[in-house]
This record gives C-alpha cells, sequence and structure tokens, in this order.
C-alpha cells in the first residue's frame, strides 16, 4: 500500500504532466488564433486596396468611378464604398453593371 507522501508525489507528477499538456495546447490555440486573424488581416489589406470586385456571377465591377448616392441621389467620383460628400451616407453594395446583382462591400 502506498503511503500519503508517495501518493502525494504522484499526484504532484500527474498534476505537473496535466499542467503541461494544458500549456501546449493553449500555446497552439494561440498560435493558431494568431495565425487566423494574420490571414484575415491581410486578406481585408488586399481587399482595401483592390480596384475592382467580382459579382455572384463573376463579372468585374470597378471600383472607382462615379456614383449616384441611395440617399440623396447626389453624384459623385471616388471609391464606390466611401461616404457621400452631400449626406455623408455610404453605400453598402453596389450593382454590377452587367448583370445587375448586388456586390457587397467586402470590408463590411
Ligand atoms: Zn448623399
Ligand atoms: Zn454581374
Amino acid at each position: 500500500m502506498a503511503s500519503v507522501g508517495e501518493l502525494k508525489k504522484s499526484l504532484g507528477l500527474v498534476g505537473t504532466i496535466a499542467a503541461i499538456g494544458a500549456w501546449i495546447v493553449a500555446t497552439i490555440w494561440l498560435g493558431l488564433t494568431g495565425i487566423i486573424s494574420a490571414v484575415k488581416f491581410l486578406v481585408r489589406v488586399r481587399r482595401s486596396f483592390a480596384t475592382t470586385l467580382r459579382c455572384p456571377r463573376g463579372h468585374v465591377v470597378e471600383l472607382y468611378g462615379t456614383f449616384r448616392c441611395p440617399r440623396c441621389k447626389a453624384v459623385r467620383e471616388g471609391r464606390a464604398f466611401d461616404h457621400c460628400g452631400i449626406c455623408g451616407s455610404r453605400s453598402t453594395h453596389l450593382d454590377c453593371v452587367r448583370c445587375g446583382l448586388a456586390v457587397k462591400d467586402p470590408l463590411q
């Protein structure tokens, strides 16, 4: 029969192994979430500098040009999803010039 001292010693060893295992799992988890966040950030940076988007049917939609504000109907020149210089509202989508399907702002 194991003495109380030996029992405490073996539990201490199990506790240490469990702590090391938890540390390894936590480190891998934090590393993976960090990598995923970095990839998402890089995708957003790439999209924010893009000059075109693709509609659901694959047509190229220009992000620079003249656009009509959906709220005050003023025509302005610039980036599609910028704020309107007249009323300050902002489009959340564009219509594809070829098929008319909506193209969502990729940064929203
Ligand atoms: Zn406006
Ligand atoms: Zn289209």
